[in-house]
């Protein structure tokens, strides 16, 4: 393999479906996996003579995440229509934002490796409305489900300042918990909430010249694997293509490819069509829409603290790996279910073993989020400093807080009720180490003896005592009053 020197270049564009209860210009309900053709109306299904209405909600949401991508949000905006041909889409144009995105030139830190981040920049966010879906599994012909028709998104599309699949695939993330932070998307990858189309080539540097390969879009990933593999795929086989041709960037070489999920590959589909071939024109049914400074804090009142931010800050003020902070900050209600849980007197690391060890499991096995196992942040910081004085071991610790998921007790009176409550009085605890010293004289004087023998001994006789009181001893002060008695 020839060394040569090259940089992978990439801009994404990303549909994002809104968490809208209705379609983006009628009433129909947004259900997924409903009977085909049960959500529609003459809207939607494109019948002459009906017209659109605008949701609010669905704009008020892009406007969030346009301010949460540190755009400018746009002041007047307006509907245009894109104009092309397909059998999902019954009006023969999409209704979709051009010349007047609702957000332009802002940016997204993503994480990269090493707890760092990059700015990325966005070009623009816009709203439109998503097609419907032609179905080819029911036998020699197609079908067409429109219910999917009308269904606000958001796209969203960065600049070219990404630079390998890693870096892609990291902002997929960054903006999936981004916009389940805002509350404007589920984002569900499953659901199709989500879908992703690189733009890649590469520049490549030879023999003191710049080349520049022919931009290919892959179309329609909808997982953040399809994304990342396609992506180093496509950087592959262009720099192939480029020793094997030379072929190079110029006007009209654009290329549209499909991935292939199986054979992991990407699969032509056709030369890309330009801004033109789609007929953009204002959509004279539908109202411009202005932005005032009063609808524009209202709106913005309601951003949150983002993820990114968060996961920072759980790191420097709470001293958490950036790794368990990730962890964390996956989805908000987990984040914000940590955060109370310290602010209520709890210590960060063991509130985060607590939830990141156990309760995202139990979280999982019932599919809800932490926060919705039924335990209050102040409860389980009450059980931190249980385990913290050593009322507790963190084994028994764990057990409690299993058991709090179930019943709505307090962590003490479940301790209580376990018996969990270790002993800690000194005065008992010796009895039962002086019981056990008497017991075992060949134990007490190997351990004693300093040399091989002695760890392995004192680690009986500390066994004894925990067995004696059935595990309930405060290992650390039995080891405390062990070592006086045998005095090592
Ligand atoms: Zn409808
Ligand atoms: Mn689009």
């Amino acid at each position: 393999m020839t060394n040569i020197d090259y940089k992978i270049i990439v801009g994404l564009e990303i549909h994002v479906q809104m968490a809208a209860k209705t379609k983006m210009f009628c009433g129909c309900e947004l259900a997924f996996a409903a009977e085909p053709n049960s959500k529609v109306c003459p809207v939607c299904l494109g019948l002459p003579g009906a017209l659109p209405v605008m949701n609010r909600k669905a704009v008020e949401f892009a406007i969030l995440t346009a301010t949460a991508l540190n755009c400018k949000v746009a002041e007047f905006t307006k509907w245009d229509r894109k104009s092309y041909y397909y059998p999902d889409l019954p009006k023969n144009y999409q209704i979709s934002q051009y010349d007047l995105p609702i957000g332009s030139n802002g940016f997204i830190e993503i994480p990269v490796p090493g707890g760092a981040t990059k700015k990325i920049r966005i070009r623009r966010v816009h709203l439109e409305e998503d097609a419907g879906k032609n179905i080819h599994t029911a036998g020699p012909f197609s079908q067409v489900d429109l219910n999917r028709a009308g269904t606000p998104l958001m796209e969203i599309v960065t600049e070219p300042d990404l630079n390998n699949a890693e870096e892609v695939k990291s902002l997929a993330i960054e903006l999936q918990r981004i916009v389940r932070f805002l509350g404007v998307s589920e984002a569900d990858m499953q659901k199709g909430h989500m879908r992703f189309e690189p733009n890649v080539n590469l520049h490549i540097k030879k023999d003191n010249n710049e080349y520049k390969t022919p931009i290919t879009e892959v179309k329609n990933l909808n997982s953040f694997k399809a994304l990342e593999k396609s992506v180093a795929f496509e950087a592959r086989r262009q720099l192939d293509n480029f020793l094997e041709t030379g072929e190079c960037l110029q006007s009209g070489n654009k290329k549209t490819f499909g991935w292939d999920d199986i054979k992991e590959v990407t699969v032509l589909q056709r030369e890309k069509e330009e801004a033109h071939d789609y007929r953009y024109f204002p959509d004279p049914d539908l109202v411009p829409v202005v932005v005032n400074e009063k609808w524009l804090s209202q709106i913005n009142s309601r951003i949150c603290e983002l993820p990114l931010g968060m996961q920072k800050r759980f790191v420097s003020d709470y001293s958490l790996s950036d790794y368990d902070a990730g962890v964390l900050t996956s989805d908000k209600a987990t984040a914000d279910f940590f955060d109370s849980s310290v602010k209520a007197g709890g210590d960060a690391k063991r509130i985060c073993n607590f939830i990141t060890q156990t309760g995202l499991k139990i979280a999982n096995e019932k599919g809800c989020s932490v926060a919705e196992l039924g335990v209050e942040p102040d409860r389980l910081a009450e059980l931190a400093k249980m385990a913290d004085s050593g009322q507790v071991s963190a084994t028994a610790a764990v057990t409690i807080f299993v058991e709090m998921t179930q019943s709505k007790e307090q962590p003490g009176r479940i301790a209580e009720k376990l018996n969990l409550i270790q002993k800690s009085d000194a005065g008992e605890l010796e009895k039962i180490v002086d019981e056990v010293i008497a017991a075992n004289p060949q134990a007490v004087e190997d351990a004693k003896s300093g040399d091989k023998k002695s760890k392995k001994a004192h680690g009986f006789l500390m066994g004894q005592v925990m067995q004696k009181t059935k595990g309930t001893a405060n290992p650390q002060v039995v080891a405390k009053i062990l070592a006086s008695k045998l005095k090592i």
